[in-house]
């Protein structure tokens, strides 16, 4: 149990329906949902743009002190700013899909992360969603949910999401990117994406939204 605070963990690999059951979840709990993936998504961004590569790790290592994260809400949405710059309309490419998951298997990078996660989670009653929430940033979360779907599942849905937001259909891309983002994050050797033994296990492929945030609903009456 943590302090005062509730604290839900969700993890699960990309487009297992994470993000969208997390954001309804904190506005019907009035929770902070935070996006950690955003986060490794940022870093992953503001090293490209300075020309270091996300598997460059002595570099990034160099320069990892330099950077200043914040995190500001508006509305109930994240904001994630990097040294006073607001980097939140830049990070949902493919390019940087891939470029954080690569970067997220630097160890002084998740610590970075994780010490800011652990912080904001100590403060405020909020939902975090991620790989290693449950297992472990917070292996003492009130509640454990870990999502997945198929592959297909998932890509089907990561692709619907991009074309919404003006993209082309990608399906045949996405899902191959999905398959090696599950690999890099299942297999690094430092917190990988894994259920913890306590985490509830809801496989979201034949499951409406609505589904899934009433069963957890029905978890966190408990609380
Ligand atoms: O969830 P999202 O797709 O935005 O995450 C992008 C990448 O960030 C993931 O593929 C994963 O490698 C990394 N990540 C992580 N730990 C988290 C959240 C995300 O390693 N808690």
């Amino acid at each position: 149990m943590t302090n005062n605070v509730i604290n839900i963990a969700i993890d699960g690999p990309a487009g297992s329906g994470k993000s969208t059951v997390a954001k309804i979840l904190a506005n019907k709990m009035n929770l902070i949902y935070l996006d950690t993936g955003a986060m490794y998504r940022a870093i992953a961004y503001f090293f490209i743009k300075h020309g270091i590569q996300p598997n460059e790790n002595e570099k990034i290592n160099k320069k990892i002190d330099d950077i200043n994260m914040e995190i500001k809400y508006l509305d109930h949405t994240q904001f994630v700013y990097i040294n006073g710059v607001d980097v939140t309309g830049k990070i949902r490419t493919n390019e940087i899909s891939m470029a954080a998951s690569t970067i997220s298997k630097n160890l002084v990078v998740r610590k970075k992360l994780v010490t800011i996660q652990r912080e904001i989670a100590a403060k405020f009653n909020c939902v975090l969603d991620g790989r290693d929430i449950g297992s472990y940033v917070l292996p003492h979360a009130n509640i454990k949910i870990y999502l997945t779907a198929s592959p297909e599942i998932r890509a089907h849905r990561r692709n619907k999401e991009l074309m919404e937001s003006g993209a082309s259909d990608n399906f045949e891309t996405i899902l191959k990117e999905i398959i090696i983002r599950d690999h890099q994050d299942m297999t690094r050797e430092f917190a990988p994406l894994v259920r913890a033994e306590d985490a509830m296990l809801i496989d979201t492929s034949n499951l409406s939204i609505e589904e899934v945030v009433t069963k957890i609903e029905k978890l966190c009456a408990k609380l």
